[in-house]
């Protein structure tokens, strides 16, 4: 199993790195989009048929959903290829709805994509069949509903798991509990302190996360275009004994 790195911005995109956006590819069968934030639509393009992966969503804020309905455009009016059939769409309750509303013609109004996507929530801890790949959401901290994603390749029993967004929690250390790579955001640098709670983590959380949850290797994603990831990196050596990396868009690793 690989995971592209197509995205790994926060909270917006960054000249040289879209918002979130993660292809997990398998061994074998399909892909799965891990978020879709703006921008990730076109760098997706130089590694995947769009219209073939699954797509996967820790929550639905606008740096991780939005480039949702120029795939549907895709998909639905590709003049050589639209879609063929439907793909999964897992996320929280308000995906369909929320997806809806922004791909829409009318304002207020909620375009029914069911033609092309099978949509299901996710339950919390609840293990889902995804392609050849298997999911289970964890519940974090954030202000919107928000899952860290843990992804289990079946054949070959390799695990990435992805925080999502989040502010410090014991899900996240189950959710990368002996993870081959732990996708980890940083948004706030060195550390938490003094900053909004219930939102993001500092890069010395990521590498005490990892460090409790016995993760292979650490790579720090979210980290904004006025953010800092040297200091977000060597917090995160710092509690961390494994491998640390701070993610770059095209950033392509084995598992
Ligand atoms: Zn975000
Ligand atoms: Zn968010």
């Amino acid at each position: 199993m690989k995971v592209i790195v197509l995205g790994s911005s926060g909270s917006v995109g960054a000249p040289d790195n879209p918002a979130s956006g993660y292809l997990i590819l398998p061994d074998r069968g399909t892909g799965v989009l891990m978020d879709i934030g703006p921008g990730v639509l076109a760098q997706l393009q130089r590694f995947h048929g769009p219209n073939e992966a699954h797509v996967v969503f820790s929550h639905l804020h606008a740096d991780h959903c939005l480039d949702f309905p120029s795939l549907m455009v895709w998909r639905r009016y590709h003049p050589e290829s639209p879609a063929s059939g439907r793909n999964l769409c897992f996320g929280p309750a308000a995906t369909f709805e929320h997806l809806g509303r922004l791909s829409s013609d009318v304002a207020g109004e909620v375009d029914d994509m069911s033609d092309t996507f099978a949509f299901s929530p996710w339950q919390a801890h609840r293990e889902e069949i995804v392609g050849s790949l298997n999911i289970t959401p964890f519940p974090v901290i954030h202000p919107v509903e928000t899952y860290a994603l843990r992804v289990q390749d079946p054949r070959s029993g390799k695990v990435i798991a992805y925080s999502g967004d989040s502010s410090f929690t014991s899900e996240l250390v189950a959710c990368a509990r002996d993870a081959d790579l732990f996708l980890c955001e940083a948004t706030w640098g060195v550390s938490s302190e003094g900053k909004a709670p219930n939102m993001h983590l500092s890069g010395a959380e990521a590498g005490r996360i990892a460090q409790e949850a016995g993760a292979k290797r650490l790579l720090l994603v979210h980290i904004p275009p006025w953010g800092d990831p040297q200091g977000a990196l060597e917090a995160a050596r710092a509690e961390f004994d494994g491998p640390v990396e701070v993610s770059a868009a095209g950033m392509e690793i084995h598992v």
